[in-house]
């Protein structure tokens, strides 16, 4: 008889961003000339930039010539690409990281909810709270978690990220082995500075633990003191895993590709404490179960890194901090308490007590409006709303408008 793996049952009955959907096609339903502004799910929404477009088509000319054509690519992405990324967005910062630490990948989604194959069931892992839900739910279909009681899952370590600690992550108490971050954060906003990822470096070396950091918001670091990679901080070559997504940098959202580095001096232990590379780890696991990224895709990517495709992301960034802006001045001038916005996409704004699912339905009943109801990223979430700038100054201008109507 076949079975079912039990860990999928202590998995919260649903999705938040489903509950979201259902939620706005009843009220769409009931109100058919309503015009809603969704600025709930992080998704972009503006065409790809150009210099993306044209390596796209030059890939898909290439795949259409008997002489140029490609084939099966090898698993980690093409020497082509993983040498730009290298290059570009670790090298020319004083990072580190050479080609053959890149696995390039259809995003940090599947990297993030993937990596964690690698480790033993009975590890101790802590998790901010809020967070992206995929590195909870990816631990809990492997077993990691005993059951969701009053909001957590037992057996984790989460670390509140609230208003008193700057939403940043303390240290824990009692010693860990993989700890997640990510920074600028999903869903509160928050940017991270090198003294302040150095603390984690530190700790995870005294512990011989692991960090994965989620850096997928890191284009939209505009404040030049502030590390764009963990690998910045000395020793994180050592003890870190970076994640990174071409998603929200350069709107490859419904085009898939992004990258993990793995650092050939990362190490974790085995059953005897013995040190094991990650970097092996993953190789075997990457090219055992993924395929590479198809050529065209890699072609766009490596448009990002060309003279014109730096300038073109570097404005579409721009384009959706300019919205960060504008939801950041109408929060302001409404006294509403605030975090994020400056150096990331999103603005995590605390309700002054209401609910943060009142609060999403107070916005989508009387403004039109969507946000994502911070409850959704965890228990510290209950009373903030997510508010993310990936629509057109139009739409986010409009949707300000209401907002002070209605608040
Ligand atoms: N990591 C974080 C923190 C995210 O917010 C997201 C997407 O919203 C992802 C990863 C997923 O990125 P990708 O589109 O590359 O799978």
């Amino acid at each position: 008889m076949i079975r079912t793996n039990e860990n999928y049952s202590k998995l919260k009955a649903s999705y938040l961003f489903s509950d979201i959907a259902k939620r706005v096609d009843e009220y769409q339903k009931n109100n058919p000339e309503a015009n809603i502004i969704r600025l709930g799910i992080g998704d972009v929404t503006k065409a790809l930039p150009k210099e993306c477009i044209k390596g796209f088509h030059a890939g898909v000319d290439e795949m259409a010539d008997d002489a140029t054509f490609r084939g099966y690519g090898p698993e980690q992405g093409y020497d082509f690409l993983r040498q730009k990324i290298a290059q570009h967005d670790f090298q020319s910062r004083g990072a580190n990281i050479h080609a053959d630490e890149i696995f390039v990948s259809d995003g940090a989604k599947c990297d993030t909810g993937n990596f964690q194959e690698l480790f033993a069931n009975d590890i101790k892992i802590a998790i901010p709270d809020p967070v992206y839900p995929v590195y909870l739910d990816t631990n809990v279909m492997a077993g990691r978690t005993g059951t969701f009681e009053n909001g957590r899952y037992q057996g984790l370590i989460y670390m509140d990220c609230l208003k008193e600690n700057h939403f940043l992550p303390k240290l824990p108490d009692e010693p860990v082995d993989l700890i997640y971050l990510c920074f600028p954060n999903n869903p509160t906003g928050a940017t991270a500075t090198k003294e302040e990822l150095a603390l984690w470096v530190d700790y995870a070396k005294e512990n011989r633990a692991l960090i994965l950091f989620d850096a997928a918001y890191e284009a939209y670091i505009r404040d030049d003191e502030l590390p764009r990679t963990i690998y910045e901080i000395k020793g994180a070559r050592q003890v870190a895993v970076e994640f990174r997504s071409y998603s929200k940098t350069a709107g490859f959202t419904g085009t898939r590709c992004g990258y993990t580095v793995v650092p050939k001096e990362c190490m974790i232990y085995d059953a005897n404490g013995d040190a094991v590379f990650l970097h092996s780890m993953w190789t075997r696991r990457h090219t055992t179960k993924f395929n590479g990224v198809s050529y065209p895709v890699q072609k766009a990517a490596e448009a990002i890194y060309s003279d014109q495709g730096k300038v073109q992301v570097k404005a579409l960034v721009d384009y959706y901090l300019k919205n960060a802006d504008i939801v950041r001045q109408t929060v302001t001038e409404l006294g509403f308490d605030y975090v994020g916005g400056k150096n990331s996409p999103y603005i995590w704004v605390d309700g002054k007590g209401r609910d943060s699912w009142e609060f999403f339905d107070l916005l989508l009943k009387k403004a039109s409006v969507v946000c994502t109801p911070g409850a959704g990223f965890g228990k510290c979430g209950q009373n903030y709303i997510r508010i993310s700038a990936f629509n057109s100054h139009e739409n986010v201008q409009l949707a300000m408008k209401r907002l002070k109507e209605t608040l």
